[in-house]
Parts: structure tokens; sequence; C-alpha cells
């Protein structure tokens, strides 16, 4: 593919094609009749909210899963008008965002319920809503002791309508005892609520793979869905290819001798004498500080490794090892590429780093182009 990137020092691909292909490999794990909600929070990971979620619409999402009211705002504007969840909990301060862009809120407490009930009655409104239990994250959602409760009483409140239930694995990617046990916790309050919404949803995109279940009829497809893979174990049940390659080029090429050092610090001394190449890509690019001395970069297809401190604009790396001359404006593989040595996953490991992080950090320079 070729990419007009003129003037650009660091940017990002997008590919869709395999974003596309990554949706088909998650599509052979689920039901038939099953919807996908595309997960597109933090900018879709990093990939471009809006983009992807076009993408995912043609591929049949049914729905959109977004962190907060002016994330779902933003895909209103560029003209996407399939539902949208906000997926946390929300706040009292953005229901006239939530009303006026047709969001769909998750509810966690009966008082939310009830002024979003209002409000929406005064406008002639009647608003979807989920529900959040938590079977065991630990983290947002009603207790699955008190969700009967509550979702008996929000389903009497006028101006809202009980469109979903949800809960969330903690570990779908490597504990399936764990997660097995969760969904029979949300089983048991399947059989005990009155009347059973018309979305039910369990999975994130690992759950999909490893926890398939037999009440859901939507899934909530995220980091997977970007070509990674949230647990090596899955290497062997599917297929994913990164959609997102961030790439650079060569700004100059430099020599240290013996013994001198490089960055910041001075947290790297030259064994030998070595040449380095400095790639304009530093943190305020979202390549995280802690890969210092850590992470390898791709010049000729040769991995070459980072020395010294990762600078705000700016990272060295080691070329004595690139069998060809390396010269200004040569491209560069920063991380993302199938290239083992600078899959995402690979990467991370060697920092100790997450790749939802990796990924989302991306968005704040380079620019992404989509083919
Ligand atoms: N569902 C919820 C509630 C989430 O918070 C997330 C993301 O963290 C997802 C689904 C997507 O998870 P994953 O990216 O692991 O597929």
């Amino acid at each position: 593919v070729m990419i007009r990137t003129k003037s650009e020092r660091s940017w990002i691909e997008i590919s869709l094609d395999h974003f596309v292909h990554n949706l088909r490999e998650l599509q052979r794990f689920m039901p038939e009749k099953a919807s996908f909600m595309q997960i597109v929070k933090a900018d879709a990971y990093g990939h471009g909210a809006v983009e992807i979620a076009r993408e995912a619409i043609q591929q049949g999402a049914a729905m959109l899963g977004v962190a907060n009211a002016d994330e779902g705002k933003l895909l209103r504007l560029q003209g996407i008008q399939v539902p949208i969840l906000i997926l946390s909990p929300s706040l009292m301060e953005e229901i006239p965002i939530i009303l006026k862009y047709d969001l769909t809120p998750t509810i966690g407490n009966l008082p939310f319920g009830q002024i979003l009930g209002r409000v929406a009655r005064e406008k002639g409104k009647i608003l979807p809503f989920h529900v959040n239990v938590d079977t065991g994250m630990g983290r947002s959602g009603i207790r699955y002791e008190e969700a009967e409760a509550l979702i008996r009483e929000l389903i009497l409140v006028q101006g809202i309508n009980f469109d979903g239930l949800f809960t969330h694995y903690a570990a779908s990617e490597s504990d399936p005892e764990y997660s097995a046990y969760q969904l029979s916790q949300f089983k048991k309050l399947l059989a005990k609520i009155p009347e059973h919404p018309p979305w039910i949803h369990i999975a994130n995109s690992a759950g999909v793979v490893n926890c398939p279940d037999d009440v859901s009829n939507l899934s909530r497809l995220g980091l997977l869905s970007y070509g990674i893979y949230t647990d090596p174990s899955l290497c062997e049940k599917v297929n994913l290819k990164p959609v997102m390659t961030f790439k650079s080029r060569v700004s100059s090429v430099n020599r240290v001798k013996k013994g001198e050092s490089v960055g910041y610090n001075r947290t790297y001394i030259a064994p030998k004498e070595i040449s380095y190449a400095i790639v304009p890509v530093g943190y305020a690019d979202g390549y995280d500080y802690l890969l210092s001395n850590k992470g390898t970069l791709l010049i000729h297809d040769s991995p070459c490794p980072v020395i010294g401190k990762i600078s705000m604009d700016m990272t060295a790396v080691d070329i004595s090892s690139v069998p060809k001359e390396v010269r200004p404006g040569d491209e560069v593989i920063v991380f993302g590429d199938e290239h083992t040595k600078v899959r995402v996953e690979s990467l991370c490991r060697s920092y100790h780093g997450s790749p939802y992080e990796l990924l989302c950090q991306t968005g704040r320079r380079a620019r992404r182009f989509y083919f």
C-alpha cells in the first residue's frame, strides 16, 4: 500500500481490512443470530472512533460502546445513528447530553433513573437504559445481590425503557473458572427478574473466544477486534491481525564511542563504538517512557533496540546490527506490525505495560491514515 506521508515524521496506519478480518474471526465464536457492539471508547483505543464505528456498522454492529456522554455526542455529530451505550455509570451532569443525542446510559441506582425518566418525559421522549450487574468484576455496576430489586423498581419508572442487562468478566482472557462463576451468577439473576430486556450481553472480546454462553445475544468487541491478543493462549484459537501500525522515519544517524553515553541522565553507556539512529517519536506521541532501554523498533526489517531514555519527541536506537546502511528518511516501524519483535503484545511484555494503554496513548500527535 502506498500512503502519502510527505511531511509526516511519524504516522499511524490503520488497516480496515485487518479490522474486518478480526471481526470475521470473532464471529466464528458467536451464535449465528447474535449481534455485536463495537467498543469505540477512547477514540476506539486510538484507532479513530468515527472511522472504526462506520466500518463496524457496515459489518453489522448493532450498537457502539463508549465511556461517557461526550464520546457519544462526537459520534452523533458525525451522523452515526445506531444505538450508543455509555458503559460506565453516568453523572447527573451528563443527562442533558444523553437526552439531546439519544444516548443509552447504564443506570446503577434508582435516583438517577427517576431523574432521567422525569427529564425524558418533559421532553416527550422514552430513553432506553441498560443495567450493569457486578458478578465479580469488582468495579462499576450494581452488586449482584441488589440487582433484582433495582431492576424491579427501574422498570416501573416512566420515561425510561429497560433495553439491556449486562455483566463484565474480570479475567476472560486467562481465568475460565472465574468467568464460569461470574456467568452462573448472572444466569441466576436472569431467572429471577420479571422481564428480560431485548439485549443481554456478557462477553468482551476475549470472552467471546473463551467463555461461550447460551443466554447473551450481543458481544462487546474491543481489543481482539483491534488485532491484539490479550493472552498468549488465544493465539491457538483465533487468528488476529494488528489493525494499527505506528510508523516513523529516521531523522538522523549518529555515532558514540565506547564509554560515551546516549540521552538524558546517561542511562546508556556504549559498550563499544556504535552507530545509532534518532527516530522522531517520543512519549508525547504515545511511545511509552517505560520503553526506555527496553523497546525495539524495526528498520529495514531489522530489530533495533532502544538505547537511553525516551525523550518527549525522540528515541535513539542502536543500528549496529542493521545489514543495510541506515539514512535519514528511512522508514521505521515503531510498533504494531505483525513482526514478532514489534507486535504490541511483545513490546508490552518487555516493559510490563498494557496494550490497551499503549494503543490509546497514540492519538496525540501522529496522524492516522486509513486503508
Ligand atoms: N465491555 C466493557 C464494559 C468494557 O469496559 C470493555 C473495555 O474495557 C469492553 C467491553 C471491551 O473489552 P475488550 O477490549 O477486552 O474486548
